[in-house]
């Protein structure tokens, strides 16, 4: 993975890149952003520029032979930890268990999310976790010399999946690890972790893709045209994992945008047999444009809230969207967005869970009548 395959994040490339040139690599560090973001991948560029034997000025070489190896993401001083699946803690998977599928995962997607990894372990309904036995694990293998590189990095994706019991095992050596070893934690949340953790790290805040960023990076590495570049950058709100999935699934913009129209009219009217008819439809599409259907809800109702507050100048909108706001924005305001975007969110995660559609659909829409009527 190389800095120049990750969309956008110049700013931090930069940092990143000084912190090798100047030798002030900090011991533990947190990549705080979401998944889309490039928190991960950003991560494991930097690994790769640290222990290339060969860096250019700002970029590893991409050919000796640890460039090569983290390439496979096989390099015996890089290691991964990251939430498994597992039934009893007595049978508890560790990462281990799971490294060719998360190669796999992450050679195909640096961006993908942790509702795609669930999928990728045939998780079913079970949440993943990162257990005490992989914190033993990460101890003893950060209690070995380093086979080849100057540092031995251990990555840890989604650090806020540990509990308690975890975290505390791995207080000390993030405190004061082993010499030549560095602690990358990739967060989603940072309100999730532990705080004697969190207070151990210095932080790395992965902000979202700008719009012109995404739209040079999806003509770059998507083979799609200009103006479908152009309108996918702007709805997928600076998350390039989302922006490949609009692509994957080849939604566009007008039929998201018709979607929502008529979810948000027919919820008001709360008119019950229209409702169903609507469900039935939309529960003809695929799971993935349900979601990115759901995503795009969500980024309406957030720019609608930014239209009732007087901050058109502020709010995404193109033009159509920005047509229908003129009358829906007033509908969405302070005591009612919070709950839509919950309510939103939670059928998202339903869809994912491969709960019914038209189960999850009708919820939604006998909870959004109310709370479009707040
Ligand atoms: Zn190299």
């Amino acid at each position: 993975m190389l800095f120049t395959d990750i969309v956008g994040q110049e700013a931090i490339k930069s940092h990143l890149i000084n912190t090798v040139k100047e030798n002030r690599i900090s011991h533990a560090q947190l990549f705080l952003g979401k998944e889309g973001y490039g928190s991960l991948a950003l991560a494991i560029a930097y690994a790769q520029y640290i222990m290339c034997l060969d860096k250019k000025d700002n970029e590893a070489c991409n050919e000796c032979s640890s460039c090569r190896k983290i390439n496979k993401l096989q390099h015996p001083d890089l290691h991964f930890s990251f939430p498994t699946v597992g039934a009893k803690s007595s049978q508890a998977l560790i990462s281990d268990d799971y490294i060719s599928q998360w190669r796999e995962f992450v050679i195909n997607n640096s961006y993908g999310t942790y509702e795609q990894w669930l999928e990728k372990m045939d998780a079913g309904n079970s949440q993943g976790s990162i257990k005490v036995k992989e914190a033993e694990s990460i101890v003893r293998k950060l209690s070995l010399k380093s086979f080849e590189a100057e540092f031995k990095i251990m990555v840890i994706w989604l650090p806020e999946k540990m509990n308690a019991e975890s975290a505390n095992k791995l207080l000390k050596l993030i405190e004061e690890p082993p010499e030549k070893t560095l602690f990358f934690l990739i967060s989603l949340n940072s309100e999730l972790i532990i705080s004697t953790i969190l207070s151990r790290t210095q932080l790395v805040k992965i902000n979202r893709i700008s719009d012109d960023e995404l739209f040079i990076g999806l003509q770059q590495q998507k083979n799609i045209d200009e103006k479908k570049a152009r309108e996918i950058s702007r709805m997928s709100d600076g998350d390039y994992n989302a922006a490949c999935n609009m692509i994957e699934t080849s939604v566009d913009a007008q039929q998201n945008f018709e979607f929502f129209t008529q979810l948000m009219r027919l919820s008001y009217m709360g008119k019950f047999p229209e409702i169903i008819k609507w469900v039935d439809s939309l529960s003809k599409e695929g799971r993935e444009k349900q979601k990115v259907f759901l995503s795009y809800s969500l980024k309406m109702i957030r720019e609608n809230l930014i239209m009732n507050q007087d901050q058109l100048s502020l709010a995404r909108f193109s033009d159509h969207e920005k047509a229908f706001a003129q009358k829906f924005s007033s509908f969405i305001h302070p005591e009612n967005s919070a709950l839509l975007a919950s309510e939103l969110n939670s059928a998202y995660m339903h869809i994912s869970r491969n709960a019914n559609v038209k189960v999850v659909f009708l919820d939604l829409c006998i909870k959004l009548n109310r709370m479009l009527k707040m």
